[in-house]
């Protein structure tokens, strides 16, 4: 008797091309040819989901009524997924052939209810499809906040001159792109080593430099080439200077994401370069060296008089606002200075700038859960008997699953953490090679502070900062 299929074709919204209905069909003829069978019908169910049961989708389920089980003998379908993705729905199912006398094949997946073996399998690939996809479920649902707080890459377009990286733990992270990141640095280079000279390179220049060379832009469809934006606001990344991400907009503090395309020095170099850019634009003179480092006994700010006058002299704002009735008198530049740059360099200068290591938090509560979750679900499967305890691989998977549980348990959840590493950029090097800006930048962060009294020169200045950190005079 030639045996009568019945083939079942089913396409979710989301579905590839591989899943065509044009393709399952093939498959279904070859299997059906090959078997001298005879195809009665193809139910088909477009734009039906895999959790919906086979016995409620219109196509299908039509044929699934005992009253028209008559009519066929072979449900064949070229994957199990596509006759249901429901572990449940696939054993009723199962059950409900196998009281109607009826075969199930799956063509591509091997499956064949013929057997008793046979039958077996399917039961297994159903169960055991369905953990998996809720085991990757649980995962994607709460991994993504889990996994910026380890510091891996949760997703989206890596920043210019990284691309991602699949690591062993499952993980995506930043990794240098080489030719990428060999681009950022010369881009830094351009502005670092020109900045504040009278050659100094602008963004539209450096972005010139991109287009002659004819370097790719970030994204291969922008035909309109390089913009100085574009420079600027891959320059300002702070992944790139300190290995740190943003997210929506607010740059993520504690976590370090990737190592830096900078050393330390040269992002420190490249930022004051680049604000010392955005506060005063070209032609207008850069913030003096002490501007909100030098203060006036009345309380006011000291400000430097501009180039125009003979001798450079920082005067206090209240006098010359007339606000606070002061009188102090003006003070030499170079005075307050020399002085500012002796008492720094005395307290600071042989030290390293310390860089700051962000540690990022390990976490595996996830994991754990997830791991505990499965062995549960295997557990249940040799309880309800879908499981033979004496099956080799499902034995082998449960000891590797509660194998990692024992791990996990026995690695302890660590906090994130900060360290303070000494770079080999020196304070003196800032005074050496810095400009103004740099020098600053270097007081303000120490919050040194210079009061002006009325007084002879040389006895009217008070230098103070805050204490140097501790780490910092170990590591000297
Ligand atoms: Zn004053």
């Amino acid at each position: 008797m030639t045996l009568r299929v019945l083939g079942a074709i089913r396409l979710s919204r989301n579905t590839d091309e591989s899943t065509s209905p044009k393709r399952q069909t093939e498959r279904i003829d070859w299997w059906t040819a090959g078997h001298d069978c005879e195809l009665v019908h193809i139910a088909e169910d477009l734009d039906v989901s895999g959790k919906v049961s086979p016995f409620d989708r219109d196509g299908l389920g039509e044929w699934l009524k005992d009253e028209n089980a008559h009519k066929w003998d072979v449900l064949v379908a070229w994957k199990l997924d596509r006759i249901s993705r429901s572990a449940e729905d696939t054993l009723k199912l199962l059950k409900w052939c196998e009281e109607h006398g009826k075969r199930i094949v799956c063509v591509d997946d091997g499956l064949d209810t013929e057997t008793k073996m046979g039958r077996v399998w399917i039961q297994l690939a159903a169960i055991f499809a369905e953990v998996e996809r809720s085991f990757i479920e649980e995962r994607t649902q709460a991994s993504r906040d889990e996994l910026r707080q380890q510091g891996r890459w949760a997703g989206g377009t890596p920043p210019y001159g990284y691309t991602k990286e699949k690591r062993e733990d499952g993980g995506w992270y930043l990794v240098e792109d080489p030719e990428r990141a060999a681009i950022v640095r010369k881009m830094a280079r351009m502005i670092i080593d020109t900045a504040g000279q009278e050659n100094e390179e602008s963004y539209r220049s450096v972005a010139k430099w991109l287009n002659d060379e004819e370097v790719p832009t970030p994204r291969a469809s922008n035909k309109r080439g390089w913009s100085n934006t574009r420079v600027k606001l891959i320059l300002e990344n702070p992944t790139i200077r300190w290995g740190k991400a943003v997210h929506k907009g607010q740059i993520i503090e504690h976590v370090k994401y990737a190592e830096p395309l900078l050393s330390t020095a040269d992002a420190f170099r490249l930022d004051t370069a680049m604000s010392a850019r955005a506060k005063a634009p070209r032609g207008r003179a850069p913030k003096a060296m002490l501007t909100g480092v030098v203060w006036c006994a009345c309380g006011e700010k000291m400000y430097r008089s501009s180039k125009q006058t003979k001798v450079l002299e920082y005067r206090c704002s209240g006098r010359f606002n007339h606000r606070t009735g002061c009188t102090m008198k003006n003070v030499k530049a170079a005075e307050v200075e020399t002085f500012v740059e002796t008492e720094f360099l005395n307290l600071v200068g042989t030290l390293p700038l310390m860089e700051r290591i962000e540690h990022p938090a390990s976490d595996n509560t996830v994991e754990l859960e997830t791991v505990k979750v499965r062995i549960a679900k295997l557990a249940a499967m040799f309880t309800s008997g879908a499981l033979d305890e004496e099956d080799e691989n499902f034995t082998a998977s449960l000891h590797a699953l509660k194998k990692r549980r024992k791990e996990l348990a026995a690695r302890p959840n660590i906090p994130a953490w900060v360290e303070h590493r000494p770079t080999n950029v020196h304070y003196l090097d800032i005074w050496q090679e810095g400009d103004d800006a740099a020098r600053r930048s270097a007081l303000l962060g120490h919050s040194a502070k210079v009061i002006v009294q009325a007084g002879e020169p040389g006895e009217r200045l008070t230098f103070r900062m805050d204490p140097v950190d501790a780490e910092a005079l170990t590591a000297a």
